[in-house]
């Protein structure tokens, strides 16, 4: 067992959470998403222990667990397969470069919140390992290999939003990511008199992970039968609103919706960033609203916690925009809110929805900070 108070850290790394905007579950369609890092983090603490098994403690979890390097492999216990993923994937590509270390986690991230705790971690120990060792892994190698972690060893197919944003995330800015290209844009985060509040429902309904590669497939199976007809398009996000339409009748119901709402909140994150960047804050917020309906109706990932909580806000004129964000079926709802009334928003979400569910919500209130790095 390690010992957090005598611990002799070489490396101390934070790695962030992350927000999104929105562009929801539009990052493995291959479209526009704008995320960022927040000041809620994972800070791992690293050394050098001469050997060739590394121990990791999660005070989170108060456990920890010890693997050889040469036998990485998948655990049944959950959280541990995030950090022995990374360790597989950085000796993909750097073999037999990393020695034994021991790791403490310690976390003020919600785990499990659509915050992308998953991310901070994954990124979090692949920057550490990077650090510790001197193995010259340039960003977009850890955030690839971290995706790739999660896909093999935990089995969630996300896209590349969380870990590109928990790597790149810049204080006081937005990033505007082409998850096709990568390529990306700086926005500086200026919401005017509005801040960014959210709401965790503190539920986390067993669908998430199994729901989430459901839609991917049911991303696939529309974006199959439309490349029949236009075999051009490479991602559903590239088919306009009009083409998809024509699916209408040939899909069923619910593959088309799914697709449908995926070209729409493509669109609806290229407008929001025009808003934005003409300071219309007010209209930006309008699309939060609407991305929320999408997601509740048509991609329907929502849950009846997370409903309550953006209707809650449809009739406070201090609330400009509020949605669902990350996988969904529980999690957080991201709000706009004047900053001179946060309070009274979260008074007020707070007794409503303790009444209705018997469950207490937390509120989180953050700002824009960097992507994850050595202290
Ligand atoms: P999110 O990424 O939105 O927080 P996920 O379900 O994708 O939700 O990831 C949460 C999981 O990540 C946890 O259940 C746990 O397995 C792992 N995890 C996150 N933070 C920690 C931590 N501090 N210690 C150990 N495992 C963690
Ligand atoms: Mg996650």
């Amino acid at each position: 067992m390690l010992n957090i108070e005598t611990f002799k850290s070489e490396v101390v790394i934070e790695s962030p959470g992350r927000i999104n905007l929105i562009g929801e579950h539009i990052d493995y369609n291959g479209g526009f998403v704008l995320p960022a890092a927040v000041d809620k983090k994972i800070r791992l603490r690293l050394r050098k222990n001469n050997s060739s098994s590394c121990t990791i403690y999660s005070s989170n979890f108060k456990s920890s667990f010890t693997i050889v390097l040469d036998d990485l492999v998948r655990k049944e216990v959950e959280w541990q397969n995030y950090i022995i993923g990374v360790l597989f994937h950085i000796n993909v590509l750097k073999p037999n470069t990393i020695e034994g270390f021991d790791c403490i986690i310690e976390s003020n991230l919600p785990l499990g919140s659509g915050i992308s705790s998953s991310a901070a971690l994954e990124c979090g120990i692949a920057k550490g390992v990077n650090d510790l060792f001197n193995l010259g892994l340039s960003d977009i190698e850890i955030i690839k290999l971290s995706r790739d972690a999660e896909h093999t060893f935990v089995g969630t197919k996300c896209g590349i939003m969380d870990q590109f944003a928990v790597v790149k995330g810049k204080k006081e800015h937005l990033i505007l990511l082409n998850c096709e290209t990568l390529d990306y844009e700086l926005i500086k985060a200026d919401f005017r008199d509005y801040k960014i509040v959210l709401l965790n429902t503190n539920v986390s309904h067993s669908l998430a992970s199994s729901e989430y590669n459901v839609r991917r497939d049911e991303c696939d199976t529309a974006l199959t039968a439309i490349q029949k007809k236009y075999p051009n398009f490479q991602f559903l996000t590239e088919v306009p609103v009009k083409i998809m339409k024509e699916f209408k009748a040939i899909l069923p119901e619910k593959i088309y919706n799914r697709a449908l709402y995926v070209t729409q909140e493509n669109k609806r994150t290229i407008k929001a960033v025009k808003s934005l960047k003409k300071n219309n804050i007010e209209k930006f917020g309008s699309y939060l609203y609407k991305s929320h309906y999408g997601l509740q109706h048509l991609y329907e990932v929502s849950c009846t916690e997370l409903d309550f909580l953006v209707n809650l806000t449809r009739d406070l004129d201090y609330v400009i925009g509020s949605r669902m964000m990350g996988g969904g079926f529980g999690g957080c709802t991201i709000n706009l809110v004047h900053k001179d009334k946060a309070e009274d928003l979260i008074t007020l979400a707070s007794a409503s929805y303790e009444e209705k569910f018997n469950i207490q919500l937390s509120a989180i209130q953050t700002t824009i900070s960097d992507g994850v790095k050595q202290l």
